[in-house]
């Protein structure tokens, strides 16, 4: 195969090589795409879920709060309006302690609720009995209602109960005198139990958080903290310091002031009152489950992965030694296509001289026939003997008779010619021409000067029967054109050889001519 066959075979064996790699970087990357896609998609997935429940739940959270601080709100306004019409004059405060006690049976958050003058001291109250010089005029609430004009519902911190030490929820209210200065407070607790309560219902992990507020960042309750937590100041969450001052509501994702642990929360201010409901789900627990599955998803990705660049491995080592084989292949199939060709070429020419050989005249002389009888050109055939060689090895040896014949040789094809003639040695120290389209003062002109060829090596013959002792060659000449159907090569090569018979007759060292 010649060079560019073989670079071209190398090439399409290379591209596939980096087809195969291209293939395989691609099924690599695809599932590495793909698994990255499936677990990031899953994290979101879960992400978004469960922002949506902890939303869901501060929004349905917050509706029970507002409800639940809108009857007590509704209540004390009742109150209010009741003690501005009646007085809390003596004959009304038995009345008014059994309306209180009437509407505390129906409100099952209330835990109690107080009617204090302005000094402090407890007027009326659902409270069985009124502790001795009970006096809440050190409440903070009081004093709140005390300082400030304004008669709106006002929510304090968890404190807790002087009547049965419950921690409680105290919402009030400033009662005024006619004339508009302070009369006293009205108050409604709230049992802290209630909230307890209620939020125990959900059902949730122990580190999910579910938590009423006050806006201005005290806890008031927070399940699962126990009640250490209470009344502490987390104003400086990300929840107050960023969360609640770009959006009344919504999720976000921070770590707790409280016990460090990332929650995903939903977050809802109250419209109505200054209160927060945080819902938060422990993100670690969140994502335990995806933690898993991702873990499971990748190390199965990662085994096929594994499985296939073994077998992409092992492909490409194929491809690699096809390819070996395909070039050592193509190395041996080059040697012998050359060995054959010099077989080829030894088969046909003569060992001793390197002049065609019998059988390339035979093939030569057969072909030069047809082509004749097809051109009707004609073709000149001439047979050349040495002279009296036999002499010659016998006085100088075989090996300078060998010598001689590769001189004669050497002087014959040297001759000037045309490309369509040959010269071949005919057999020992017989040697033939053919000439195409000569006439037969040419071919006798040829035959003349490849004797005086011969004639000019000047090889010494002391025992040749002619004046001058150097080696010399007879010639016969035989002109003829091919005819159809072919004749025989014998024929022509026997009128040949009968005229060089002649020569030798002649006294050698001559031309003669066929006459037919
Ligand atoms: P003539 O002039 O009639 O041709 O006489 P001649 O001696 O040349 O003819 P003959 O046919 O009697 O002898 C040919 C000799 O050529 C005989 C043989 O020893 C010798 N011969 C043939 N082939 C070779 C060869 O390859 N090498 C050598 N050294 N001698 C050869
Ligand atoms: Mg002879
Ligand atoms: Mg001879």
């Amino acid at each position: 195969m010649n060079t560019r066959a073989q670079s071209t075979e190398q090439r399409s064996s290379t591209s596939l090589q980096t087809l195969m790699a291209g293939f395989i970087l691609f099924i690599i990357l695809a599932v590495v795409v793909l698994n990255g896609w499936v677990v990031f998609n899953s994290y979101q997935r879960t992400l978004e879920a469960t922002e949506k429940q902890a939303d869901n739940l501060s929004l349905s959270l917050s509706r029970h709060a507002e409800d639940t601080f809108l009857q007590v709100e509704l209540l004390l306004q009742d109150l209010n309006e009741r003690i501005d019409q009646d007085g809390f004059g003596g004959p009304q405060l038995l009345r008014l302690q059994q309306t209180l006690k009437n509407r505390k049976s129906t409100l099952p958050q209330l835990h109690g609720i107080f009617i204090y003058d302005s000094a402090g001291h407890w007027l009326v109250t659902t409270a069985d009995n009124i502790p001795k010089n009970a006096n809440n005029s050190d409440r903070e609430y009081f004093k709140y209602h005390q300082n400030t004009p304004s008669t709106e519902l006002y929510i304090g911190s968890v404190i807790r109960s002087r009547t049965n030490d419950d921690l409680i929820i105290p919402v009030s209210m400033r009662l005024n005198n006619d004339d508009g200065s302070f009369a006293g407070v009205l108050l409604a607790t709230i049992s802290l139990n209630y909230f307890k309560l209620y939020y125990g219902y959900y059902s949730m992990g122990d580190t999910d958080v579910l938590a009423i507020l006050l806006s201005d960042g005290h806890i008031l309750y927070g399940r699962p903290f126990d009640d250490s937590q209470i009344n502490r100041d987390v104003s400086s969450s990300p929840l107050f310091m960023e969360h609640l001052k770009s959006s009344t509501s919504g999720t976000a994702t921070f770590y707790s002031t409280v016990d460090h642990v990332e929650r995903i929360y939903g977050y809802t201010r109250l419209k109505r009152y200054p209160i927060v409901i945080a819902a938060g789900y422990n993100k670690t627990q969140v994502f335990s489950n995806w933690k898993v599955d991702s873990t499971i998803y990748t190390a199965i990705a990662l085994t096929l992965l594994l499985i296939m660049s073994s077998m992409g491995a092992i492909v490409l080592k194929q491809i690699k030694i096809n390819e070996k084989n395909q070039t050592d292949l193509t190395k041996v199939r080059d040697q012998l296509t050359a060995m054959n060709h010099t077989l080829e070429t030894l088969a046909l020419l003569d060992v001793l001289t390197g002049l065609a050989n019998r059988r390339q005249f035979d093939i030569f002389l057969r072909e030069t026939i047809a082509q004749s009888a097809l051109s009707g050109k004609r073709i000149a055939l001439i047979m050349l003997d040495v002279d009296m060689f036999k002499k010659y090895n016998d006085h100088y040896g075989h090996v300078e008779g060998d010598k001689c014949l590769q001189t004669v040789s050497h002087a014959l094809s040297s001759m000037p010619r045309r490309k369509e003639d040959l010269i071949a040695r005919y057999g020992g120290e017989e040697f033939v021409i053919i000439l195409m389209d000569v006439t037969e003062e040419g071919a006798i002109a040829f035959a003349e000067r490849a004797l005086e060829a011969i004639r000019h090596q000047s090889i010494p013959h002391e025992l040749t029967s002619l004046d001058e002792k150097v080696v010399t060659a007879s010639a016969g000449v035989y002109l003829f054109v091919g005819t159809t159907p072919a004749q025989a090569p014998e024929s022509v090569i026997i009128r040949a050889d009968k005229a060089l018979y002649q020569a030798k007759n002649n006294g050698r060292n001559r031309v003669e001519i066929a006459t037919e």
